[in-house]
């Protein structure tokens, strides 16, 4: 059936009314419309071991809920785990063995970048790195074994052809992973653009509040979710079960969220553009943007991501400090609109003045006034 992404967010895990009533009949009047958290490190077992819920560190059922629903909008099998690190920790640890050769971009996100650098490099991993462009990307493939992308980029927002990178890693022999945290399933189902792989920070406009910490891989086929969910209960980097019920509950406003970011976006990247001070405005849903073409072929909606470039370090700090509603921190893709003058970490290579926005929930006008002042103040 084709569903909007506003059901099917909401419905997603759940059996769709054409599929009829569950198999034992409808729920009973008085339980629940929604699942509560189950909190167990221990369940009864009596005898030889049978079910599923033997132990917490292998199973709960809050983890196994989250996972059906973001597994029918991934179209793929979920294993959740702890952060976006312990996800693709659990990708680039369990998949690569010494020897073998891991394509990275250059330019994906930092934490990524050192535990390839350090980790995995340690171990005899191989590193072949490539600019964050198909092309570049493309001529690292023969022999290689594991192909890291990331669509858009962090925080430079360059789009990549996923299509033309998995057709030609498969022809290869490679697997291929996306880290879809900027833009969702939603916004990115990696898998059906040919990905093996598709890994996020759930941290960040999935669950989308600023209140937890959340991951997850999902994955192709059977024999790899095996892997991955093997690796999670033999290193123990599971979700809490109420931070899995938190991002279940935010789930449901996820169409919601992105639709009202995407416009604030939207207008915030046009009115900076035509600003005299404001220099080499990124955002891939504005016309005119180097990746808008990529784009709208590849990614299913638009996000709440601007990355942009004022003066030097001070103009921008003069920007985020007199913002009223642009809070100044890390991390993006909640519901409060945040800003960071990203040089301040040095793990990224970006010019003293770059900043990049992330656009939350605020009216737009509001936001749009806002922004406008705080680049006046800025100069
Ligand atoms: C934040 C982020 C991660 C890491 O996720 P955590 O939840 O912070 O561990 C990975 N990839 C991208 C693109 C991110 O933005």
């Amino acid at each position: 059936v084709d569903i909007g992404d506003g059901t099917r967010v909401l419905r997603a895990g759940a059996h769709l009314p054409e599929d009829g009533p569950p198999e034992d009949g409808l729920p009973q009047d008085g339980t629940p419309l929604v699942p509560s958290p189950v909190f167990a490190s221990t369940y009864h077992l009596r005898g030889e071991p049978h079910g599923d819920f033997q132990y917490g560190r292998t199973a709960n059922p809050t983890w196994t809920h989250l996972e059906t629903a973001l597994g029918d909008l991934e179209g793929g099998e979920v294993v959740t785990f702890s952060s976006g690190m312990a996800a693709a920790s659990a990708v680039l640890i369990q998949l690569l063995r010494p020897g073998q050769v891991l394509v990275l971009p250059s330019d994906c996100y930092y934490a990524i970048r050192s535990l390839a650098e350090g980790f995995l490099a340690e171990t005899g991993v191989v590193l072949r790195r490539a600019e964050s462009r198909t092309e570049a990307l493309l001529e690292q493939l023969d022999g290689a074994d594991l192909l890291w992308i990331e669509v858009p980029t962090n925080p430079r927002l360059d789009v990549v052809d996923v299509r033309r990178l998995t057709s030609a890693a498969r022809r290869a022999g490679v697997l291929v992973a996306v880290d879809t945290t900027t833009m969702t399933p939603l916004g990115l189902p990696a898998l059906t653009l040919g990905a093996d792989l598709a890994v996020a920070s759930d941290t960040k406009a999935l669950a989308g509040h600023s209140d937890l910490l959340l991951g997850h891989v999902a994955c192709a086929t059977p024999e790899l979710a095996q892997r991955i969910r093997s690796w999670r209960t033999s290193t123990g980097a599971i979700p809490g079960p109420f931070e899995a019920w938190l991002a279940h509950r935010s789930l449901a406003t996820l169409d919601l969220r992105l639709a009202r970011q995407a416009a604030n976006g939207l207008a915030v990247a046009g009115a900076l553009a035509a600003s005299p001070v404001v220099r080499d405005v990124r955002h891939p849903w504005l016309p005119g943007d180097p990746a808008f073409a990529l784009a709208g072929d590849q990614l299913r909606r638009g996000n709440g991501l601007v990355s942009f470039t004022l003066a030097d370090a001070e103009a921008a700090d003069r920007f985020l400090g007199a913002s009223r509603l642009i809070a100044e921190a890390t991390s993006f893709g909640g519901v409060h609109s945040t800003a960071e003058r990203r040089a301040r970490w040095q793990a990224d290579d970006v010019h003293p003045g770059f900043i990049r926005m992330s656009c939350g929930c605020e009216d737009t006008a509001d936001l749009l006034a806002d922004a406008t002042q705080a680049l006046t103040a800025a100069h």
